[in-house]
């Protein structure tokens, strides 16, 4: 039987996220590659060689994929949310330009993403035209971070942010929460969006004004509204049309 790879979101936490396609993967699986807390909401069985590595092993988790693939393992590479979305399916790319000899059956299976389902949390804060930017400067300057929010703030874009706070990264959130500060001012709705739909899930919605840094950590995604977006009891949503 020959191998392949998938590349497979298992979506923000919740059992009821993952989508049937992705069961299915996971059903046929001989080999489940992945970041160690991703590995781990993966039941193991018989005939499943799970193998967990470290977040900064990307390129080299990929290649071990396209090894094992080759040598006609089936293998699922597990991302939470969805694995084109700052996540391992551009890993496997970058890994496959490398790849000397045929390349091995792959396939991307999406995933429900941390900011549509932090959204539907909140209510439809993603209502009308938005971006999502990481805020981990691990992969790219602070610079490029900054224009972007401003430019995104310029264009009035709602605006969800991945990887907002680190212990490694503790002051980098507070700068770009004095740049949006600056850019969209202080009335502006923010929503925190913690573990969502995970027993630990919460939701924080305040304004830019009110905002501090230590309402984010690596596991919240932030979501900041456009210039229309307003509370409804205890919702949050932008409309559907701006004059
Ligand atoms: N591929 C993932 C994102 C990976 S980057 C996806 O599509 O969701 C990791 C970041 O995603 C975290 O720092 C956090 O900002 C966000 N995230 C992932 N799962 C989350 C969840 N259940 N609740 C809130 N944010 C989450």
């Amino acid at each position: 039987m020959s191998g392949w790879v998938i590349v497979a979101g298992l979506g923000p936490g919740a059992e009821g996220m993952v989508t049937p396609d992705v069961t299915a993967a996971l059903d046929e699986a001989t080999d489940i590659v992945g970041y160690t807390p991703y590995v781990a909401r993966i039941a193991p069985r018989p005939g499943l060689t799970l193998h967990p590595t470290d977040n900064r092993e990307e390129l080299q988790r990929a290649r071990h994929a396209l090894d094992m693939a080759a040598s006609g393992r089936r293998v699922v590479i597990v991302s939470s949310g969805d694995p084109g979305v700052f996540a391992m399916a551009s890993a496997l790319f970058e890994a496959l330009e490398a790849w000397d000899g045929p390349p091995p059956d792959i396939r991307i299976l999406p995933g429900i993403t941390a900011m549509l389902a932090a959204a539907a949390a909140a209510g439809a804060p993603l209502g009308h035209d938005f971006c999502a930017i990481n805020l981990s400067d691990n992969l790219k300057p602070f610079a490029l971070i900054e224009k972007r929010l401003r430019l995104a703030a310029e264009a009035d874009l709602a605006m969800a942010f991945y990887n907002p706070r680190s212990n490694a990264r503790p002051d980098g959130f507070a700068r770009v929460l004095s740049i949006l500060l600056e850019c969209c001012g202080p009335d502006r709705p923010i929503i925190f969006a913690r573990a969502v739909s995970t027993p630990d899930q919460r939701i924080v919605t305040t304004t830019l004004g009110q905002a501090e840094p230590k309402m984010a950590d690596m596991r919240t995604v932030v979501i900041v509204g456009n210039s229309a977006t307003r509370t409804v009891g205890r919702w949050v949503y932008t409309p559907r049309g701006m004059a």
